[in-house]
């Protein structure tokens, strides 16, 4: 199928992307990873594209103060790399091998990722249950939203089309952290169909915090919040792993259409992600 024909706009500042997002049918290129295959397959129908490619101001990592701010360029294979340090970086390790294969994490931006919203990518689950926050810049300024209240449904965000997804900050993870991800997928080319992620935090034997997220079992990213719980105070023994794993299936009665298969995915790779957690400290 041939795309329609559309305009491309090559931004050399902010400033530019801005302008062009003002008539709010532009649709921004970043990596191209996703938003290609949409204009390709007519799914994204938009009048103009303006590409954020050249705009040196937005090639930016930097931790600082406990923060790791990320810009729109921000490739995911930045994350594959030592440019993060600390506990935080050593999960985002662990991730980003679970996106695609290395020539989409080449071309590929976090930012992109989190402003597309699929409801089985990495990147928003780790931002949700982290308690990131994303700067919107628009017409009137910018604007600070949490990453729990900004996916709203599947690709769905409290995005609008006239603002750019400008920045994410993602507080670090405290020393004694470990961190672990499992998924089931069917290839390296295809979104997880369920997956787990978990943080966890050993202060003098006893779990002190732990985070939790699921991957595609609701229509936004999941924090497992009761699994969560069942942690805290308690050794990261087995039976603590196997307790928050139940705890974890348990949130499927939010989705009962689900059922079954699935609540069993989410028990074995909950599991998964603690166990690899636990090795991780
Ligand atoms: C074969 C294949 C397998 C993949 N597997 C996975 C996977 O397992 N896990 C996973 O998470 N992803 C996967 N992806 C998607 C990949 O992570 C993409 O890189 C990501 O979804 C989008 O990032 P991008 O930079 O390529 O954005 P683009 O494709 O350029 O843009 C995607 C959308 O976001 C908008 N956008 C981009 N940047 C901004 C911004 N800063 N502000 C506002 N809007 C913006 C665009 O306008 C567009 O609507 C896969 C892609 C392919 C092709």
């Amino acid at each position: 199928m041939k795309p329609a024909p559309m305009e491309y706009l090559a931004a050399r500042s902010p400033d530019d992307v801005l302008d062009a997002l003002a008539d709010g049918d532009t649709a921004v290129l970043a990596g191209g990873q996703s938003l290609v295959l949409d204009v390709v397959s007519g799914a994204a129908r938009p009048r103009r594209v303006v590409d954020i490619n050249r705009v040196p101001e937005f090639a930016g990592l930097s931790e600082d103060a406990g923060v790791l701010r990320v810009a729109p360029l921000v490739r995911h294979r930045t994350f594959e790399s030592d440019a993060v340090g600390g506990a935080l970086g050593d999960m985002l390790r662990i991730i980003v091998r679970h996106i695609g294969h290395p020539p989409i994490r080449a071309r590929g931006t976090m930012l992109g990722s989190l402003a597309y919203a699929h409801p089985a990518a990495e990147w928003p689950v780790v931002a949700t249950v982290l308690g990131a926050q994303f700067d919107l810049a628009g017409p009137g300024g910018r604007r600070t939203v949490a990453a729990e209240q900004f996916f709203t449904g599947p690709f769905q965000t409290l995005r609008q089309p006239e603002e750019l997804l400008a920045e994410v900050r993602l507080p670090a993870l405290p020393a004694g952290t470990g961190a672990g991800f499992a998924e089931h997928r069917r290839s390296h080319a295809k979104y997880a169909e369920v997956a787990a992620m978990a943080a966890v935090t050993v202060t003098d034997g006893l779990v002190s915090a732990a985070v939790i997220g699921l991957v595609n079992v609701g229509p936004c990213p999941v924090r497992a919040r009761a699994a969560e719980r069942t942690l805290i105070g308690r050794e990261f023994c087995d039976a603590a792993i196997t307790a928050a794993a139940e705890a974890a299936a348990d949130l499927d009665a939010q989705h009962p259409a689900e059922g079954r298969d699935q609540r069993r995915a989410v028990r074995v790779l909950t599991r998964r992600a603690l166990t690899q957690a636990r090795e991780g400290w």
